[in-house]
């Protein structure tokens, strides 16, 4: 990883492939038979739309893990990780079951049972894995374990998955089961299909309705714009029950309007309606959080709109409403996350919100590359006045989704 000045980028494929190879020889004392990576992802718009079969849209980080791995004969599996100090675990394909591992090597070994359940001839492996994915910043270190080990996985046991959508999202699909059923975590797939799907200098739309994902040329680049994903290190407290209760608030929501989903809701009526269907709902939070999710929904078809006339200023605005959307109506946004979406404004960026489930993680910033280091100082500058923990910029561009690099 490269810092200037308050600004850290990705690994190169190079140096992932690099650290990666050395990992393995120093562990093992051979060569992998093969290299593997798979990218991180931030949602630039549409969240807590993804349970509502909403719609949203993530682009793969350059940030990536990568796993070097060769097939073993006996059985055994043997894994190391740069997580946390470098561990070696060691065990069969049975051991990985539901509730026979934990930690970091529930995401590591989970695929290896998944991709097995699902028929494939998954036997012994030896695997190394590093990463330059930020871990808990709500920027995916997690499927990029997964989706980089289930690539190299299923090409050993000969069932290598192709760059056809399709054949992508059914791994992804595996992915996401993996992370549900042997990590515990029960995410709803976004993560996944971010870092298998995704196509460079595209961002993924994504239909959590029925999976179905268009790929969505971004006019940043062209027009001298970055990307930016901030992490405000705040704690993430996601595990006090906030999310179920937001998933809850939106299912009873939709049932006093009598359909199966917030999205059908969505599609049905606009922004003119918006006040009809809220005095469908009783008056308080169910009320703002139903509002979120239909704006939001609505946001991102805008956005996409936005992006496809290289209108970076509606986008930019767009991504603003979306902040305060989530902040003051679904009330997911922290001090932390406030702060930097605030300070990177007033930096002139294009625009900022947060990113993913809220209660920590990070900020995604749209800006004129010429602005850049003005918003990495003004966002570390304010939290370090409010006394928050110090931001830390990373520079993303959107990148493409993961494969066999070796
Ligand atoms: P996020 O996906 O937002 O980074 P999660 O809590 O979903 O946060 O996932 C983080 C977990 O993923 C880590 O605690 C660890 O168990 C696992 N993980 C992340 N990176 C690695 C890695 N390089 N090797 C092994 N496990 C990892
Ligand atoms: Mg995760």
């Amino acid at each position: 990883m490269t810092t200037t000045s308050q600004r850290v980028t990705a690994w190169t494929p190079q140096e992932g492939i690099s650290s990666a190879v050395e990992l393995f020889t120093r562990t093992f004392g051979t060569d992998p038979a093969g290299v593997w990576a798979s990218p991180g992802r931030v949602n630039l718009i549409g969240d807590h739309v993804d349970y509502n079969g909403g719609l949203c849209l993530p682009i793969a980080l350059p940030h990536q893990t990568y796993v070097a791995l060769s097939p073993a004969e006996d059985g055994r599996i043997r894994i190391v990780s740069d997580f946390e100090g470098v561990e070696v675990w060691e065990g069969r394909i049975e051991d990985i079951a539901p509730g026979g591992v934990e930690g970091w090597v529930a995401y590591a070994a989970g695929p290896a049972w998944v991709l097995r359940e699902d028929g494939l001839d998954v036997g012994g492996f030896d695997a190394a894995i590093t990463s330059c994915v930020p871990v808990g910043a709500g920027l995916s270190s997690s499927a990029a374990v997964e989706c980089s080990m289930a690539l190299g996985l299923a090409e050993l046991a000969g069932r290598p998955f192709s760059g056809d959508d399709a054949d992508r999202a059914r791994l992804a699909a595996l992915c996401t089961r993996a992370e549900n059923l042997v990590a515990g975590a029960p995410t709803g797939g976004l993560d996944q299909a971010a870092s298998l799907r995704a196509g460079d200098a595209h961002a993924l739309l994504l239909d959590c309705a029925d999976g179905a994902a268009h790929q969505v040329k971004l006019p940043f680049d062209e027009q001298g714009h970055a990307i930016l994903a901030i992490d405000t290190h705040a704690s993430h407290q996601l595990g006090d029950g906030q999310y179920a209760d937001r998933r809850a608030s939106c299912e009873e929501a939709a049932s006093l309007l009598g359909v199966g989903s917030l999205r059908e809701v969505a599609d049905t009526t606009s922004v003119v309606d918006l006040d009809a269907v809220l005095d469908g709902l009783p008056e308080g939070t169910l009320r703002s959080r139903t509002r979120h999710v239909l704006t939001e929904i609505w946001r991102v078809q805008e956005f996409v709109t936005a992006l496809e006339a290289g209108d970076i200023a509606t986008a930019g605005r767009l991504m603003v409403e979306s902040h305060a959307s989530l902040r003051d109506d679904f009330e997911v946004s922290v001090a932390e996350l406030d702060t930097v979406v605030e300070a990177a404004m007033a930096a002139g960026a294009s625009g900022a919100r947060m990113t993913g489930g809220g209660f920590g993680g990070s900020v995604v910033v749209v800006a004129p590359e010429r602005q850049v280091a003005a918003i990495a100082e003004g966002v570390r500058e304010l939290a370090r006045r409010r006394g928050l923990p110090e931001p830390q910029v990373h520079q993303v561009r959107a990148s493409a989704a993961g494969g066999r690099l070796r």
